[in-house]
Formats: structure tokens, sequence, C-alpha cells
């Protein structure tokens, strides 16, 4: 039986991902410095441990028998939406860049075969709405938009260079923007999407909802299912180097709002309001991971329609507790 360790197992991806693996049949570890808020882990084994600490690292990558994991998927990183990581950078940078380093440098000297690092298309610069894709070299000459994406651009360096220069194959995938149920929906962190099924969920008939930016922002929205078996794919693959991974579903934030208050069927104003909003426009090629025979399957409605009832759930719950 392969043995696979997710860190991160206690994020949103992290336990889609364990679930994925059990399902190919893996004995898993999962590796998070807090349990999973929203639902108990389906990993056979889970540690917490803090990540920044090479020590803890050594630990996680330690497999039951003594030795080295089949397959390694770092996911661990300090992060949120915009709100939060254009306010938090000093701990994006140093929190995320520890993880990674300590991460990539033990598992390679533990001989570990496989190693797969989520980095994200914040690694890319802002672009026009109507600019053509770019493909993954198009992330150089570099500016990304804000701290995170840099330090997973370093990141991504970080693995590619243990890859060359220990025996360990590095596969790298650049997440665009991923949504579902079981993801921070409150707090701060959460996501576009999230924040703003939560806002409609609790709103009434003939409420305006408050929505950042003026709604012309252009994204694309992954649901998890569809980037966790893109993830597998990858890392079962031959593609060395980043790929992006992500729909082909571009839509306005405007749109996106939309979508959310037909799914819920309530009749809402939406008022833009100043706030954070990142990039103006996303647009990457999939052909690298097209040509694993991946594509996207949720169109943004359906996955839409999965999320805002989760989330309606757990604002009904919260309301009632
Ligand atoms: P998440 O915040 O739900 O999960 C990340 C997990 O890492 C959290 O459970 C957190 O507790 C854990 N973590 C943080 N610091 C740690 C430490 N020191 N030691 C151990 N664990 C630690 O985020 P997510 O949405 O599941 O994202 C997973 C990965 O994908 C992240 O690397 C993120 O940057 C990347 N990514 C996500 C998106 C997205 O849309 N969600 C987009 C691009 C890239």
């Amino acid at each position: 039986m392969k043995r696979a360790l997710v860190c991160g197992a206690g994020g949103f991806i992290g336990g889609h991902l364990v679930k994925k693996l059990k399902r190919e049949g893996y004995w898993v570890r999962g590796v998070d410095i807090k349990h999973h808020e929203f639902a108990p882990t389906q990993a056979d084994e889970f540690l917490l441990l803090d990540l920044r600490q090479p020590e803890h690292c050594k630990q996680a990558l330690t497999a039951p028998d003594g030795g080295a994991f089949d397959e390694v998927y770092q996911l661990a990183a300090d992060m949120g939406g915009m709100g939060f990581i254009s306010v938090a950078e000093c701990e994006v940078l140093r929190n995320n860049a520890l993880i990674n380093i300590h991460m990539a440098h033990t598992a390679a000297q533990m001989g570990t075969p496989r190693y797969f690092f989520s980095s994200s298309v914040c690694i890319y610069r802002d672009m026009e709405p109507d600019e053509p894709p770019l493909t993954e070299e198009d992330a150089y000459p570099a500016q990304p938009d804000n701290e995170y994406g840099w330090e997973k651009l370093y990141a991504e360096r970080v693995a590619t260079a243990y890859g060359r220069h220990y025996s360990m194959q590095v596969r790298i995938a650049r997440f665009e923007n991923s949504y579902g149920p079981e993801g921070t929906w409150r707090g701060g962190r959460e996501k576009a999407p999230a924040a703003i099924c939560r806002k409609v969920a609790e709103a009434d008939d003939g409420d305006s909802i408050e929505v950042w930016g003026d709604g012309t922002a252009i994204r694309v929205f992954t649901y998890v299912d569809d980037l966790v078996d893109g993830i597998y794919a990858l890392m079962h693959s031959d593609l060395e180097g980043p790929v992006n991974l992500g729909s082909d579903e571009r839509v306005t934030i405007a749109e996106l709002v939309q979508t959310v208050i037909d799914v819920s069927g309530k009749d809402l104003r939406i008022k833009y309001v100043p706030g954070p909003i990142g990039v103006h426009a996303r647009n990457f090629s999939k052909a690298r991971i097209k040509s694993l025979g991946w594509e996207a399957k949720i169109p943004l409605r359906e996955g839409i329609a999965r999320t805002y009832a989760w989330i309606e759930a757990q604002v009904n719950a919260t309301r009632e507790g």
C-alpha cells in the first residue's frame, strides 16, 4: 500500500486531498498545526505539528517504518483571502518561507521520491481584462501583486532546486481560487466565494449585501473536487516545472455574486464598497495540465449550489446555537 503525507490536512484543500487519497487506496498521514474545523479527518493518522520547525518537519516526514513517504503533498500555509494577506504580510512571508524551506530540505535529505508543492496564480503580475492567456513561463520577469505571491514564487524555486540536486521528483501546481464545502467561511481568512455565500445566507429578502471593489475584477473559481483530481493527476505525471491548475470559466466578481444570489433564490441588492480587491484580471493557459487529460468538470453554478448549501447550513447552525 502506498503511503502519502498531506501537510495542511487540517485545512480546506488538504482535507479534501486526504479524502481523495483514501479513495485511491493510500495509507495517509495528515499533519497540521490545528485540527480540521469542519469535518473529522479521514487520514489514517493525524499529527499536530508546527512545520516552521525543522524537527517537526522531520517527525512529519518520517513514515511509521522509519523511512520516507512515497508521496509528500505540501499544502500547509499561513493564508487567507485578500482581507487577510493584505494585512498579515510579515506573518505570510515569515511563516510560509520557514515551512517551505524546512519541508523541501528535510524531504530531500530523507530521500522522499516525490514531492508536491501548492503554489498559486498569485505569483503572476496583474493583467488587462482582454489580455491573452499567460503561460507558466510568463511568470518571469516577476511582478506578483502581493507578498503572498512573492513567497510562493520563492518557494517554487526552493522546491525546484532541491529537485535538481537530490533524487526527489518535484511537482508544482499554481492553483487558481478554489472553493467548496468545508472551507473557512468567516473570521477574516475566508476567500471571496465563501464570504459572498455567507453574506447572502445571512441576508433577508430585500436586504443589501456589501461587496468589496466594483464587481469588474475577473477571476477563475475552481471547485475543490476538480482541484484535488488535478493535484493527483499532476503528481502521477512526468510534467516537470510549475503547472497552472484551474477551470476555464472566467467570471467577474459581479457574475460570481449574482450566481450566489440566484442559487439562494433571494431578492437582494448589491452595494459595492471600498476594500482590498487584489489584481484586476486573471487569464492563464491550462494547456499543460490539460495535456494530462484533466479538465474541470464542475461548472461554477453547480459548485456554488453545493457550497452555498453547506455555508447556509453553517450559518443556520450558528444562529440556532
Ligand atoms: P487553508 O488555510 O484552509 O489550509 C492551510 C493549512 O495549513 C491550515 O489548516 C493551517 O492550519 C495549516 N498551517 C499553517 N501554518 C502551519 C504550520 N506552521 N504548521 C502546520 N500547518 C500549518 O488553505 P487552503 O485553501 O486549503 O490552501 C492550501 C494550500 O493551497 C496553501 O498552500 C495555499 O497557499 C494554496 N492555495 C490555495 C488557494 C485557494 O484558493 N484556496 C489558491 C492558491 C493556492
